[in-house]
């Protein structure tokens, strides 16, 4: 005997589509917050009659870079107005927002014990590692003199690793840097190359942009207009979403004076680069 069919009463309910606003009892609890009020002093204090609140340490930094038309993108060094002191209470501030967008994720941060300090991590980790060369002054690079009639006057070409982030999707960039120059009248440590190097890296960057700030901050170092920087990465923004392309590497090249116009330094340049690569590839 065959069962006769029942309708689900749920399912074949007819449909309201209108939403009737509902009052119910909301039960969450916004965790804890800490916010820094900055007092106005001299000529901060123009920032008070204009109906500007500084709530939070950072705004009123950002306030200040605004009115000195000081630009603060993502691969910016803005070591000159974020104070050491300043870092640990913009960390606090940065903390409170991540916890925001773990909220907006539905992400349990109070009960998963996965996510109970996340937010600070997240915080801790931007300001003091992926993107710790937008906070710090340039790295102190001891210059020596390379005058004498013994002076160097080839080719350095040295290798560099480095890690960065793109702006655009804040996933890692990953690669190595060859960074030549040809000497001129002084010469810094060779560790310094990929201090300087590392510290242009560690910001939101465009590796194309990264590659010019390179080679502008090692010329500014050195003194020498000869300067050529390839780079080759990986960028997590094509590896782990969008096109997923595992294996693809990015390149680029900046070269300036000789570099740039007499072929032979050129091709001087890119031997070496293939001589580093025989020693370390990638
Ligand atoms: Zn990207």
């Amino acid at each position: 005997m065959t069962q006769q069919f029942k309708p689900d009463p749920v399912l074949s309910a007819e449909i309201d589509t209108k939403f009737v606003k509902q009052e119910y009892e909301d039960n969450y609890v916004p965790l804890k917050k800490q916010v820094y009020i900055k007092k106005e002093t001299g000529a901060d204090a123009m920032a008070g009659d204009g109906g500007y609140e500084e709530t939070y340490l950072a705004d009123a930094i950002r306030f200040k870079m605004k009115r000195d038309k000081k630009r603060f993108w993502a691969g910016d060094n803005i070591s000159d107005y974020v104070s050491e002191e300043d870092k640990a209470k913009l960390i606090d501030e940065a903390t409170e927002a991540f916890e925001t967008v773990l909220d907006r994720l539905l992400i349990d941060r109070e009960n998963d014990p996965n996510s109970h300090g996340t937010a600070r991590r997240l915080a801790k980790m931007y300001f003091n590692e992926i993107m710790a060369g937008r906070y710090e002054p340039a790295p102190d690079a001891t210059a020596f003199p390379n005058d004498s009639q013994d002076r160097y006057e080839g080719m350095l070409v040295v290798r560099s690793e480095l890690r960065s982030m793109c702006s655009h999707h804040h996933q890692p960039v990953s690669g190595v840097a060859y960074i030549g120059i040809i000497a001129a009248e002084k010469l810094i440590g060779l560790s310094k190359y990929t201090r300087i190097a590392q510290w242009c890296a560690r910001r939101g960057t465009l590796q194309e942009e990264l590659c010019n700030d390179i080679a502008r901050e090692i010329s500014k170092a050195t003194g020498s207009r000869n300067v050529g920087v390839y780079i080759q990465a990986t960028h997590g923004c094509c590896e782990n979403r969008g096109i997923m392309a595992h294996s693809s590497l990015t390149q680029t090249t900046v070269l300036t004076g000789a570099f740039k116009d007499d072929p032979s330094v050129k091709k001087e340049f890119m031997d070496n680069i293939k001589l580093q690569q025989e020693f370390a590839p990638r």
